[in-house]
Order: C-alpha cells, then structure tokens, then sequence
C-alpha cells in the first residue's frame, strides 16, 4: 500500500555479498546487516549497472545505465530520485564521503541538506607506496627477502594511518544529528566508504575480526572494515528504533560494486564484469511489506531501486526511468519479469581518476556488456573474447564455456547487441533535447 514516508537509502561502497553473513553463512561477523536482512525482502542475485562508483551510483540515483548518464558529474535535480522526492514535499539530505559524490561534480543539487565529509589525502600517497611494495613482493623470488618484506609490509599499515574518507562513526554521528532536525517526511542518503580500499580499520576491528587459515592479508584487512561498518550500522538503526522512525521508515541497503581480490588476476574494482565486481547487497525494509524475511532469486540491477520507493510513496514513475520496480517483490504477487540483468563497463583507458569529468562517455566508450541471470553469466566484449560462465557451478567465473554452450552465448549475445541499439538511440534523443534546451537557453540569453 503506497503512503508518504521517509527513505533511508544506504550505500556501502564496495561491500561484496559474499562476505556478509546473510549471503555467506560461513561469515558471521555482520549482526546488523544480518539481522536486518532478516527484518527485509533480500536480493540474492542484485546486479549493479557497472563496476565502479561513476558507473553505479548515478545511474542508482537516476535510474539509467552507464551508457546513458556516462559522467562523473549529477547535476540536473529534475532526472534524481531526491529531485522528484524533493519537488514532493520530502525534506532530502545526503551524506556522503566519497569525493565522485560531492558537490564538486553536482550532487547537492536536488537536496535541502547535503554534507561532504571530506579528509586530506596524504594518506594517498602512503598508499601508493604500500601497493607498489606489494607488488615488488609478489615479484620477488628469493624467499628469505620475500619474507622479510612480508613481514615489514604487515607493520606498516593501519591503526595509526587514517583513510581518504570520514569513517562509518563519522557518517552515523552526523546522521544521528541531522535525524534530529530533518521534518517528516524526509529522504536521506548515506555513503558509506570504509569497505573501500586503501583498508585501514582500527585496530579494535582488527583484533574484533580473525583471520582465516590460508586467507589473504588483504581480505582479512577488509572483513575488519566491514565489522567496523556493521556495528556503527547497528548504532544507526538502534537509534531510529528508539525514536520510533522504525514503523515510518523504509530504509534500502545495499553497494555500488563489489572487490576484486585478485580471482581474476587484479584487485581493486577496474572495467570488468565478473561477479566479484557486479554482484552486489541489496535488501528493503518496509513497514509497508508484508512478507519480511523473504529471499528473492530472480535478478534484479540498482536501477530499479529509484522505481521501487515511487511506488513505496505513492508518486508517479518518470518516463526517462530504466529500471523496473521491486514493488510486486514487496506489496503484490511477482509479476514475470526479464530472466537476467545487464551491465556495463567502459574500455579500460576511463578507468581510475585520470579521466574524471574529461569526458562524457557514451555507446562506442563501452568496453564490455554482461547479461547475467540466476545462473548463466554472458560477458560480451566488444573489441575482445566473449566469456559464458555457469554461476551456479562456477560462481568464481573460472571456467569460461564460451566454445561448449553456443546456443546459449548466441542468445544472449543477441540479448545484449539490442540493448545496446536501443542505448544508442535512447542517447541520441537524449543528446538533441540536451541540445535543444542549450539553444533555447542562450536564445533567451540573447534577446
Ligand atoms: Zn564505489
């Protein structure tokens, strides 16, 4: 049933699923989330439009893949989901301490409150250091040196370095305070970054959160991250229960991207399409729902979150959305929906913060295009070798199927070749309004 209530989106950059105890049993170091989940419908199989923050949360945030919007920059509040609520009535405020998502590239606009946490960066250059260190260890041979650089590289980190980002208590002390003053109803976005490298918990996560016979340093370090954004998660929510937000309060949670860990021979989240990357947290509480707990197989993309709470209020979707709403998950009977998602990448030279806002991308910048359903993965590469993984049995994506299962490669090849001339035309149109709206505006400038 459709009612004007608040919104509480939350996006934790760079959180993979499988590291989470609601999606992997095995982890058991995630109690908010977990129990969350437990109170929400929850996605097992939410996609995210790209595989890196540029290229998933503007389009989460407009409900357009990465094709369409292919910029850095947000600024017209008409296309947002805080626009459209905003122009409602709703009080919109976001916190945020990602640097792609500041006022620098446009995103205050369409929000009555808008926060950047910003942080200096000397950290970077530490980083820089301590990733090329890394390097050099994996490329050395010698074992008696390569342990003696192991053993330095595990002192240089952590408690005592501080990210390039304000931390989970940070983002959730600010969002206590501006709980207190926003009116009803209202919408709020909150970015959170620790999962997001360079990986510096503190130390009591650190000791909080054990490592695993075998398991990369790395990892370890990120299991602590998220235990770190986990419990002040849980300040968050225990403070919204106690002011009775709870029962007029939908709050969405979920990642822009995953993490590589180098199961695909990189790290970090570059343009590619592997599960690792794309595959994403996604579960809605809603007071409103009426089957909490229930786990939803069936795809879904972040595209469809900004359809889902116009549906959740009671306002009527734009045209220019391309996302579908998760309503029938939550209020109705599921209707049939398409078997798979897509997602994009651009080619690899956009990649990282050299080319930040340099260029708007569009169709002939994508690099690769990936079809994914409950158990196929179809990457389609546009200027290399396509890749088919069965997810169900190879959810690693190791094993490419490309030459065993032609029919199906050919299906979804075909799939993904009509999403990308739809995409195409899609933007020319966009481009000639854009262009219109240019010759008005300086028409009206000029006479
Ligand atoms: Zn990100």
């Amino acid at each position: 049933m459709p009612k004007k209530h608040n919104i509480l989106l939350i996006i934790c950059d760079a959180l993979r699923p499988d590291f989470l105890g609601c999606y992997t049993k095995a982890e058991a170091n995630t109690p908010t989330i977990d129990n969350l989940a437990e109170n929400s419908v929850l996605f097992q199989n939410a996609i995210a439009p790209g595989c890196g923050t540029p290229l998933s949360v503007p389009e989460l945030l407009t409900s357009t893949y990465p094709s369409i919007h292919g910029d850095y920059f947000l600024t017209s509040p008409e296309n947002k989901l805080s626009g459209l609520l905003q122009a409602n009535g709703w009080d919109t405020a976001a916190i945020s301490t990602n640097a792609y998502l500041s006022p620098i590239f446009g995103y205050n606009r369409g929000y009555n409150h808008f926060q950047y946490l910003s942080k200096r960066n000397e950290i970077y250059l530490l980083y820089y250091f301590y990733r090329r260190l890394i390097e050099l260890k994996d490329a050395l041979s010698k074992k008696g040196f390569s342990k003696l650089l192991e053993f330095l590289i595990t002192l240089l980190p952590l408690p005592q370095v501080r990210p390039p980002y304000a931390s989970a208590a940070e983002v959730t002390k600010k969002a206590i305070t501006w709980l207190n003053k926003l009116s009803e109803p209202f919408f709020l976005w909150l970015h959170y970054m620790d999962p997001h490298g360079p990986y510096v918990p503190p130390l009591s996560s650190l000791l909080h959160t054990k490592r695993k016979r075998g398991e990369k340093r790395w990892k370890w370090i990120y299991r602590a991250e998220i235990q770190f954004l986990d419990a002040n998660l849980g300040k968050l929510i225990q403070y919204l229960r106690s002011r009775d937000f709870w029962s007029n309060t939908s709050l969405i949670l979920t990642a822009d991207h995953g993490e590589e860990f180098g199961e695909h021979g990189f790290s970090g989240h570059p343009h590619e399409l592997y599960d690792t990357l794309i595959h994403v947290p996604l579960m809605i509480y809603s007071p409103f729902v009426k089957e909490a707990g229930m786990t939803i197989e069936q795809p879904v993309s972040l595209l469809d979150i900004f359809p889902t709470v116009c549906d959740l209020v009671g306002i009527e979707k734009p045209s220019h959305l391309q996302g579908k709403s998760l309503s029938p998950f939550l209020i109705e009977k599921p209707k049939k929906r398409d078997e798979g998602v897509i997602s994009e990448a651009f080619k690899k030279e956009y990649e990282g913060s050299m080319n930040v806002g340099k260029h708007e991308c569009t169709i002939s910048d994508l690099g690769k295009v990936s079809y994914r359903t409950k158990r196929w993965k179809y990457i389609y590469s546009l200027n290399g070798r396509d890749e088919l993984y069965n997810i169900k049995n190879d959810p690693m994506e190791q094993n490419n199927l490309i030459e065993e299962e032609k029919a199906i490669a050919r299906k979804f090849r075909k799939r993904l070749r009509e999403h990308i001339s739809k995409q195409r035309t899609i933007k020319r149109k966009t481009l000639k309004r854009k262009l219109r709206k240019r010759i008005s505006e300086t028409r009206e400038k000029i006479f």
